[in-house]
């Protein structure tokens, strides 16, 4: 069962081959199973998921299913699900049980989903590897000893392992792409403002948006149909109509104009990754796409850029962890300034204070202009390379990430080399782009991820493009472990 993709799951469970319970109580076995081993959950949601599996099997007898109806989904624990705890990894949240549904949440229940658990994730989904996590490291199915990337490195690992057929995650500079690279799935950002971010914890809030994360495109779209629509609770959730994700698929590539950024293939970039990349490329080639060459000739400065934005708006969204209204509180206060600062100082790790005081710093008088302000003007000449760029090609190619998946501990202690692995990523956040990794092939027994961007509100397109690839391949296919 834990080999069939969601699009098959839905037709079995219409079908009655076996009720939605067996296939909750199926998964929840296999999470348990290997919990110890990949540390990808945070909350296993056992007496509720059963109780939903139930539920979802009386509206499919009665006719009444939704698209989804007694799917196994996991969140990532940095959306809000009423009554459930809901850390965002960090032991600021520990104790905290969310009063309230995300919208995306809520839109998955709406559809039938069944919710076995909270995946484990980078504290405030700070990090590229899981490795700041209050709840300890996820591991990479493909090999234990590596970082299955981050920050939504926990529903990565549990879709990877099987453990689960979808998941959520969210992306502020790379945490759907670069995990799903590293664990050999398939997970889409979608353009800024399709997603709600209602009840999805804050970190950077220009550049934050949610997604889904599964093995292949075509359960990416039908996560994606769930997840996508106008929400008037988030002030930047566009209203727009959702196209029919599924619909357009199998549309022939012919024709189709790909672009290959002359900056994603040079210096940095691991020669193996580069190689299988390459191939993917010219397999596309093979398929009737003309590929040519373009620039993006500001990339270089995305990732400084995100470094500047990123944290500042983190120590904005963060400064509400006071140890007074929620969350974690120090013991014995001797008065108020010591609540604040032991509290904070106690309940956050140090990634995510190194954050919080580069953005205090930049956003401080006198140095707002030379920082905030200048990675504003620097963020609208990445945005125009882009704009430029889909005037000549309609999707974008490359690597998601410079390296396949490393080892744990190899870059935990250098923040500077740590931030580099998302250098492909972060420049499609900084333009509200929507970027999709899929599974591209090997490299060393560790799996490689192809990235392609599209414009903005070109999802359909991306899937459809991920998916012709999908038929040609079995990359994605590929299991990690013992079935
Ligand atoms: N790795 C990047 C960071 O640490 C991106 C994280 C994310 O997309 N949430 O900020």
């Amino acid at each position: 069962m834990h080999n069939l993709s969601i699009k098959r799951l839905v037709e079995a469970l219409r079908a009655k081959k076996f009720s939605s319970r067996d296939l909750a109580e199926h998964f929840l076995a296999r999470i348990e199973r290997f919990q110890e081993r990949l540390n990808s959950f945070i909350t296993v949601t056992h007496d509720q998921a059963l109780a939903a599996a139930d539920a979802a099997d009386q509206r499919i007898h009665a006719g009444d299913a939704g698209p989804l109806t007694g799917v196994p989904i996991a969140h990532k624990d940095i959306f809000c699900t009423d009554g459930v705890k809901t850390s965002c990894g960090s032991r600021m949240l520990d104790s905290f049980v969310a009063p309230y549904d995300a919208t995306v949440v809520a839109r998955f229940k709406q559809a039938g989903a069944v919710m076995l658990g909270k995946t484990n994730m980078d504290e405030f989904a700070m990090g590229s590897s899981n490795e700041t996590s209050y709840y300890g490291p996820v591991k990479n199915p493909w090999d234990l000893a590596r970082v299955p990337g981050g920050s939504s490195g926990g529903s990565a690992a549990a879709v990877a392992a099987r453990l689960v057929p979808g998941a959520t995650g969210t992306d502020t500079g790379g945490s759907i792409r670069q995990p799903a690279a590293l664990c050999g799935i398939t997970g889409l950002k979608p353009t800024y403002g399709l997603v709600s971010r209602y009840g999805m914890i804050a970190f950077a809030s220009s550049l934050d948006q949610g997604g889904p994360l599964a093995r292949t495109a075509e359960d990416c779209a039908l996560l994606l149909q769930a997840m996508a629509g106008f929400d008037p609770r988030d002030s930047t959730s566009i209203d727009r109509a959702v196209p029919d994700y599924s619909a357009g698929l199998d549309k022939p590539l012919d024709g189709l104009r790909i672009g290959l950024p002359k900056e994603y293939f040079g210096e940095g970039l691991d020669a193996g990754v580069a190689r299988v990349i390459e191939e993917a490329i010219a397999g596309y080639r093979s398929i009737g796409c003309e590929v040519a060459e373009i620039s993006l000739p500001n990339s270089g400065l995305a990732v400084p850029v995100y470094y500047v934005v990123a944290p500042a708006e983190c120590s904005s969204n963060l400064a509400r962890y006071d140890g007074v209204r929620y969350g974690y509180r120090c013991e014995d206060p001797k008065d108020l300034t010591d609540l604040y600062k032991r509290s904070r100082g106690e309940g956050f790790g140090a990634e995510v204070k190194r954050r919080i005081m580069i953005g205090t710093y930049a956003l401080s008088a006198g140095y707002y202009d030379a920082y905030y302000l200048k990675a504003q003007q620097v963020r609208r000449l990445i945005s125009n390379d882009f704009k430029r760029a889909f005037e000549q090609v309609d999707v974008i190619m490359g690597p998601t990430s410079p390296s396949t998946a490393f080892r744990l501990g190899e870059k935990a202690n250098d923040p500077v080399k740590m931030y580099l692995s998302d250098i492909y990523t972060i420049a499609v956040n900084l333009a509200g782009l929507p970027g999709i990794s899929i599974p591209a092939g090997f490299h060393d027994g560790l799996p490689v991820g192809l990235q392609i961007i599209g414009n903005h509100f070109e999802e359909a397109r991306l899937l459809n493009v991920a998916h012709k690839f999908q038929q040609e391949t079995d990359w994605h296919t590929r299991a990690p472990m013992e079935a």
